[in-house]
């Protein structure tokens, strides 16, 4: 019979539990969409009930007809923070999605203090909202009597993985793992510990931090009654690095990048921690054996949101597809450059307050060409990111895996190729994140032997070649740092 594993992908827009086969088929996937809440500018938020009762649902969903699951693996939505009563299990504040900004003024005071350097140098990270911890301190600070109940030893802290592990397994383990952990800013990611010196600098306890652990481990048991059977969870990673796995980046200088409501591109740095030089972060790619693997890493905030915001707020096509049909109606973009800044701008920019901008219309331009723009825009944004990452690492890759929902797009995956200059290849595997979950469960529960295993599962199913002269896409990219230039200050 052969062995399933079962991939929990808790992710920013909704909550899922695909059941895999050894092989990478889907044989089921449950999926429930999760809200956003917007309570204030800049403020987002979701209920930590609805991520715990919909990841529950889907997982007790695709186990239903499953006979022979060898171990489960989570990936999840990162930085998002979830503060609970280790006594009731109840949060006692919404979790705090990664794109909220409320502490921005709090990252802002720290560094003009000039803390950036030292927490830059012990996390490879920024002083950004973005991160965890001036998310807990927010909580801390802001809902009556935590602070007072985190020193008593009543609360506990976790991103989306370490709150469902600790649910999964009915309160018995608080722990995360080591990509997750380096999201925080709170973990040292050259000594690989929580961090004292951090911990002071956020007035944080450490009582409430989980266990780190490799991500391959045992995780613990899922609580009887919890699922139709007792099952392991046996790996967990953030989800821009299970996708690293899932695309089967294991050698130094390979690169992945995921489209989906944000762009998140990593690439494979080594054994060796080095902070980027060029905007960009350093962050844990994986940690097996005790031993880490470091990823360089370029966030954007915005990309396929972009064409959702086309869809939904102006109404332009009714499907995201629609946004392909559009843009090829035009033979060109016509000096029209979208910059979706909507959140401001993430790598390598890092300009918190920059809002979205579309420049250059004339009486001319139409719909098409600002949906072409949107389009075009994952395109330099990936091209922003690259320049720095062959900056930092001396090397340009010699391909780009890609995935996530635009994807689906070929007129995006052209456009990046030609970009890039460099060929994009996408996986036959396209749920690259819930298929790294997946095979870090079958890695640990000996379904495969080695990455090297791992890695002979992942099978070409289209790759683009670059196809643009130099000196259009010289003159396209000029038109789009114009743009950003209007941005950065
Ligand atoms: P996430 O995991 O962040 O929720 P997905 O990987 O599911 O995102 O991708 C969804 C995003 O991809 C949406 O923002 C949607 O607008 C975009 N998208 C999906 N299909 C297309 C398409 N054919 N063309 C352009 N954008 C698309």
């Amino acid at each position: 019979m052969t062995q399933q594993l079962l991939a929990i992908d808790q992710g920013t827009t909704s909550s899922r539990a695909i059941l895999f086969s050894r092989d990478g088929k889907i044989l089921s996937l449950a999926q429930k969409e999760l809200m956003l809440h917007y309570p204030q500018k800049g403020w987002v938020e979701q209920s930590p009930d609805d991520i715990w009762n919909d990841t529950l649902w889907a997982c007790r969903d695709v186990l239903k007809d499953a006979d022979n699951v060898a171990g489960i693996g989570i990936t999840n939505q990162r930085e998002t923070t979830i503060i609970w009563n280790k006594n009731t299990g109840e949060a006692i504040y919404n979790a705090i999605v990664w794109q909220d900004r409320r502490t921005a003024d709090y990252c802002r005071d720290l560094k003009s203090q000039g803390h950036e350097e030292m927490v830059a140098g012990k996390t490879g990270l920024r002083l950004d909202p973005y991160f965890s911890a001036t998310k807990i301190a927010w909580v801390l600070d802001n809902v009556e009597g935590a602070r007072v109940s985190a020193e008593a030893g009543d609360l506990l802290f976790g991103t989306v993985d370490c709150f469902l592990l600790w649910h999964l397994t009915g309160g018995d383990v608080h722990a995360t793992d080591a990509t997750n952990a380096s999201r925080t800013l709170l973990y040292n990611v050259v000594e690989q510990c929580w961090d004292d010196e951090l911990l002071t600098l956020f007035n944080i306890p450490r009582n409430i931090l989980p266990q780190v652990k490799d991500n391959l481990a045992n995780y613990g048991q899922t609580k009887e009654g919890v699922l139709p059977n007792v099952y392991t969870v046996g790996g967990m990673a953030g989800d821009q690095q299970a996708a690293l796995i899932g695309q089967g980046c294991f050698e130094k200088g390979m690169v992945k990048s995921t489209y989906g409501t944000g762009c998140f591109a990593l690439m494979n740095v080594g054994s060796e921690f080095k902070r980027s030089e060029n905007q960009l972060l350093t962050t844990v790619a994986y940690r097996l054996n005790g031993e880490v693997t470091y990823a360089i890493e370029g966030s954007i905030f915005v990309a396929g949101a972009a064409i959702q915001w086309l869809r939904d707020g102006m109404e332009f096509f009714s499907e995201a597809g629609g946004s392909e049909d559009l843009a090829i109606s035009v033979p060109d973009n016509n000096n029209v450059y979208f910059v979706p800044a909507f959140t401001g701008l993430g790598a390598p920019y890092w300009e918190p307050e920059a809002k979205a901008l579309i420049m250059g219309l004339s009486r001319e331009s139409t719909k098409a060409h600002i949906a072409r723009a949107a389009l075009e825009a994952q395109g330099y944004q990936t091209k922003d990111l690259m320049d720095a990452m062959n900056a930092d690492s001396g090397k340009a890759p010699e391909v780009i895996r890609a995935d996530g929902g635009l994807v689906a797009n070929g007129f995006v995956c052209q456009f990046l190729a030609d970009m890039l200059d460099v060929p994009v290849e996408l996986p036959k595997i396209t749920e690259a994140t819930a298929w790294g979950a997946a095979c870090l469960a079958g890695l640990q529960a000996g379904v495969f032997d080695s990455l090297d295993d791992v890695s002979q599962v992942w099978q070409l199913d289209r790759r683009y070649e670059p196809q643009m002269e130099a000196g259009e896409r010289a003159a396209l990219y000029d038109g789009w740092r114009a743009a950003i230039g209007m941005l950065v200050k």
